[in-house]
């Protein structure tokens, strides 16, 4: 197996809590069968996503979320070959809005949350991990 992780960003079209919780829970199934471990950062202007796995499940993942109309704008930011998973529990990292530690997004963004200024995918990467423990 190769293993790799792709990073994204894109835009939330219209979603409410149910929208996230029936995201999650597909999510969790989908990803438990296809062995891939994840964030997902939702701040409500913004999805975040890292996703980590095989690289061929991960591209058809993606390529189910680039589909989805529960967001727009989807921007691929990184997909590259790893070592091992920075995020292991294939579980949901759901980061909600009211759960982010304003120190960790004032010390990645420090004018405020916004994915689409940042071109290092490892730095996304990073936020997302400090963003996640
Ligand atoms: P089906 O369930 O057959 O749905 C058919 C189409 O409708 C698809 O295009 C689907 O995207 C869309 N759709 C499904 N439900 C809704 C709805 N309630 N409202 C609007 N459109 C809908 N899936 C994963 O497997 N793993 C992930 O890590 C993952 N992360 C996601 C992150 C975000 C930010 C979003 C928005 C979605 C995510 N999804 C994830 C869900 C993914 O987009 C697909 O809905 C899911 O994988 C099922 O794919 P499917 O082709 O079987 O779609």
């Amino acid at each position: 197996m190769f293993l790799a992780h792709l990073i994204y960003f894109s835009v939330p079209s219209g979603v409410g809590d149910a929208d996230i919780q029936n995201i999650c829970d597909i999510s969790n199934a989908n990803n438990s069968i296809d062995d891939i471990t994840r964030s997902l950062m939702y701040s409500g202007s913004y999805f975040v996503q890292i996703l980590e796995g095989s690289r061929t499940n991960i591209s058809k993942c993606y390529t189910r979320i680039c589909r989805d109309t529960r967001h727009g704008d989807v921007t691929l930011v990184g997909f590259s070959a790893i070592n091992e998973r920075r995020f292991p529990d294939w579980n949901l990292r759901y980061i909600g809005g009211s759960q982010l530690d304003i120190r960790i997004i004032n010390r990645f963004f420090p004018k405020g949350f916004n994915p689409t200024i940042i071109s290092d995918p490892n730095a996304l990467r990073d936020f997302l991990w400090f963003a996640s423990q």
